[in-house]
């Protein structure tokens, strides 16, 4: 009973995510869910990555604090996100800001393996044991400063951001193969940002598009110097 009403929300919040993907088409320039998008959206299950307090919403497409201030977002912005980045089943791919995990259980789903840094500690091991106790084992969690990246496992074969960032760290584009995309909202902390889309071409030259108008918690931690 309890796993048959279950599916009826995800179906519920897939075809709501899909409608907004529809509406924003002509700015994002997605238009469409892929099908392991679809999939990913159905299966993992959003409620356990949502705190007891806010099990009521945990099917609806809205944003949800997850504690320290932090939030889970909304599931609109991770199916665009994980869209754009263009990943695909033998990916590898770089998360900075895990917060709940649930964005990259999602990318779990799609990619053969993510690597995902979350600075604060309570949340980077809330997070892994929680991926792990649900079986996601093609995800690494790792406690740090995501503008240092993580070096060890790079080139990456996408990089999604998911905290905002006044400017674009610089490791995180070297971390990135050639070829490849990074996904990132662009803006100062609690001002408006934009989420950019960026393409690093052979020779490592950036191209960058602006993607959509976004509101996410602002990224933390010190960066390096070549940010300031
Ligand atoms: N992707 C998450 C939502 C992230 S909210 C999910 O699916 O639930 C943004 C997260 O980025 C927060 O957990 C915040 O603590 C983290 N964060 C902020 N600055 C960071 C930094 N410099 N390095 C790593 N994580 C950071």
């Amino acid at each position: 009973m309890e796993q048959e009403g279950g599916q009826q929300a995800a179906e519920q919040l897939l075809r709501e995510v899909e409608q907004e993907i529809r509406e924003t088409a002509r700015y994002t320039g997605v238009s469409g869910l892929s099908e392991a998008v679809k999939e990913a959206l159905r299966t993992v299950p959003r409620d356990a990555f949502v705190p007891d307090g806010e099990q009521h919403a945990a099917w609806l497409n809205i944003p949800l604090p997850i504690g320290h201030g932090q939030t889970i977002s909304q599931p609109y912005i991770v199916a665009l996100m994980t869209e754009l980045l263009q990943v695909g089943r033998e990916s590898r791919v770089l998360e900075i800001g895990a917060g709940s995990g649930y964005q990259a259980a999602i990318l779990s789903r799609i990619v053969a393996e993510v690597y995902t840094v979350e600075i604060v500690p309570a949340l980077a091991e809330r997070a892994r044991k929680r991926l792990e106790a649900l079986g996601y084992d093609n995800v690494h969690v790792r406690q740090g400063d995501g503008h240092l990246g993580w070096p060890e496992h790079a080139p990456y074969d996408g990089v999604i951001v998911t905290a905002a960032a006044p400017s674009i760290p610089t490791a995180l584009v070297e971390q990135l193969r050639e070829g490849h995309r990074m996904v990132i909202p662009i803006g100062r902390p609690w001002g408006p940002q934009v989420l950019t889309l960026l393409e690093k071409e052979a020779g490592g030259r950036i191209r960058s598009r602006e993607v959509l108008p976004v509101a996410f918690v602002p990224m933390t931690g010190g960066g390096d110097a070549a940010d300031r």
